[in-house]
């Protein structure tokens, strides 16, 4: 049996974005039904644009707001799922692979119990990773700050890459 040597890289990532009317709620790739949206350039996605940053994070590749500038017309309104889909090429070109990805999303509303199992699934599926490896967690605020009053949603993200040594 081959044993491979691989390099492994941590990454981290974090966002938040501002709850407002008229606005669909995506989070992590899906559409949650709630009367107040994500305001953002792109669709405001904070759970994709956590996790796109974890991933340039661990590759040394800089940030989100790197690459896909908020001043460039071309990504206003992107579809936030697009552009992680990028990031995943550009990595896996670079001959990372993920081991795993951990998430919280700070909600205070809506309950995002019911969509966890969905979110996971669409985020492992933009990952091409395992449905195992990918976790997450939701977490109220306790009615403190601007998450807690319902004026924003944030996410947290942590994911470890690696590559064979050559
Ligand atoms: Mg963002």
């Amino acid at each position: 049996m081959i044993q491979y040597q691989y390099d492994y890289r941590s990454g981290i990532g974090t966002d938040i974005h501002r709850l407002v009317p008229e606005r669909k709620l995506i989070l992590g790739g899906i559409e949650i039904p709630f009367e107040l949206g994500l305001l953002g350039h792109s669709d405001g996605d904070v759970v994709l644009h956590a996790v796109t940053d974890a991933i340039l994070g661990a590759a040394g590749l800089g940030d989100i707001g790197m690459m896909f500038p908020d001043t460039d017309p071309q990504w206003k309104d992107a579809d936030s799922a697009e552009l992680l889909k990028q990031v995943v090429w550009k990595v896996s070109q670079q001959g990372w692979e993920m081991v795993n990805m951990d998430l919280i999303v700070h909600a205070q509303l809506p309950k995002l119990g019911p969509y966890r199992g969905q979110m996971k699934r669409r985020i492992a599926e933009l990952l091409e990773m395992d449905f195992a490896n990918v976790n997450i967690k939701a977490k109220t605020n306790e009615g403190l700050d601007a998450v807690g009053e319902c004026r924003a949603i944030a996410a947290t993200a942590i994911t470890m890459l690696r590559r064979k040594v050559k």
